[in-house]
């Protein structure tokens, strides 16, 4: 068995004091961070719990039946949530993301749902709201998912191959409850659908290729991500990482593949369309996004904000510490004072975690100051 890294130190315990400038700074829409990035996409974590236990992201050996996971009283309730998102939108967000832990594991997600798409961005524009899930319990919740204002999910599938799969879940999960989880996505009306597969060499890079064929020309975009390392418990090795460019290779050695225009500033992945008979791009083949967080940096247009699942603002996933807004939400601190005091962090901001990775000291703690990605969501 490979050797794990205990963290040593619970960055949920630490956090660093929200406070509200003397003089605030009234939400334009505009605010950006101290290197120019705009604040545009929210990720909010709903719950650190999860039901399976990814090697990569919660390995079992960690998050045991002792795993002092959250108690309650100290996750955001649904209208805290959708009061700071309501600032975020205010300082310029036009897309949320509910991730966690498996978000489709808290109680009633459909509420905060229908709250959240309730909001407006300052042009009155409906938000973009999306959520990121295992799929396990995608078919049941489908269609209630939907009728209270999601517009799409994107699905979180490592292999087809069923062995593999239920190795990696580790909980023994099968591949044909997850397809079953997306097709019911589909016929909700839940879209465009996007399917994310981690890949870890020599773990499921041979479930690339058969990925690829499943789903080209299905209308399901399938992105391939680097694994990361993030956290401190997942025994991350440069070793296990296949650099996306090899992926690209690798299809475009069986389905020619032609490069595509970014989607929108800001866009992780790098896209990929199916070259036709022609040798041009077949929209009706569909595309395929590579997203390198290791071996090309996109922190120069990171426009995301993380709230973790008790109130904590995180402005990189790489951040050893968060910003408290819980204790300014359960204060007696009007939104203005909230906004402000949001606006304040932002534009304090200057992380660059994956730029600077390269040239960065060897972290010998194991990265064990490092908040894991179950907590922050990914
Ligand atoms: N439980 C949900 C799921 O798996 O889709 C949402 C939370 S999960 C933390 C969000 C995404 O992060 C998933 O697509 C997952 O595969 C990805 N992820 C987790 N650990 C990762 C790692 N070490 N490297 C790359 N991606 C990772
Ligand atoms: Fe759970 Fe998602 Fe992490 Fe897997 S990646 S353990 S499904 S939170
Ligand atoms: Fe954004 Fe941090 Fe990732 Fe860079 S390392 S892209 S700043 S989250």
């Amino acid at each position: 068995m490979s050797e794990r890294v205990i963290p040593l130190v619970d960055q949920r315990l630490t956090g660093r004091r929200a406070t509200v400038p003397a003089r605030h700074i009234a939400p334009t829409g505009l605010l950006g961070d101290a290197l120019g990035r705009p604040l545009r996409d929210l990720r909010i974590s709903v719950t650190d719990r999860c039901n399976f236990r990814c090697s990569y992201c919660m390995p079992k050996e960690v998050f045991d039946k002792d795993y002092p996971y959250l108690p309650h009283a100290a996750l955001l309730s649904f209208e805290e949530i959708t009061r700071v998102a309501r600032q975020f939108v205010a300082h310029g967000v036009q897309k949320i993301r509910l991730t966690g832990g498996e978000p489709l594991l808290r109680k009633n997600i459909e509420i905060l749902i229908s709250q959240l798409a309730a909001l407006r961005t300052m042009e009155g524009q409906p938000l973009d709201i999306t959520l990121t899930t295992n799929g396990s319990l995608l078919a049941r919740k489908a269609r209630a998912l939907r009728d209270a204002g999601l517009q799409r999910v994107t699905v979180s599938l490592d292999g087809l191959d069923d062995t593999v799969f239920r190795q990696m879940n580790d909980v023994d999960f099968p591949v044909a409850e997850v397809l079953r989880g997306i097709d019911a996505a589909r016929e909700a009306g839940l879209g465009p659908i996007k399917v994310n597969m981690v890949v870890k060499r020599g773990t499921n890079d041979h479930e690339i290729l058969p990925m690829a064929r499943h789903f080209r020309g299905s209308g399901i975009v399938l992105r391939f991500i680097e694994y990361m390392d993030v956290g401190a418990t997942n025994g991350w090795r440069m070793d296990e990482v296949l650099p996306s460019a090899q992926v690209v290779k690798r299809i475009a050695a069986e389905l020619p593949l032609v490069q595509l225009e970014p989607s929108a500033p800001g866009e992780t992945a790098e896209r990929w369309g199916y070259a036709g008979a022609d040798g041009a791009h077949d929209p009706n083949l569909g595309e395929i996004g590579v997203i390198s967080s290791v071996t090309q940096a996109f922190c120069r247009d990171c426009n995301r904000a993380r709230l973790s699942t008790e109130g904590k603002l995180y402005l990189c996933l790489f951040a050893t510490e968060g910003w408290d807004l819980r204790s300014l939400v359960r204060g007696d601190l009007d939104d203005a004072g909230l906004a402000a005091a949001i606006a304040a962090i932002w534009q304090g901001r200057d992380d660059r975690y994956s730029e600077l990775r390269s040239t960065l000291a060897p972290d010998t703690s194991g990265g064990a100051r490092r908040v894991e990605m179950s907590y922050i969501g990914g």
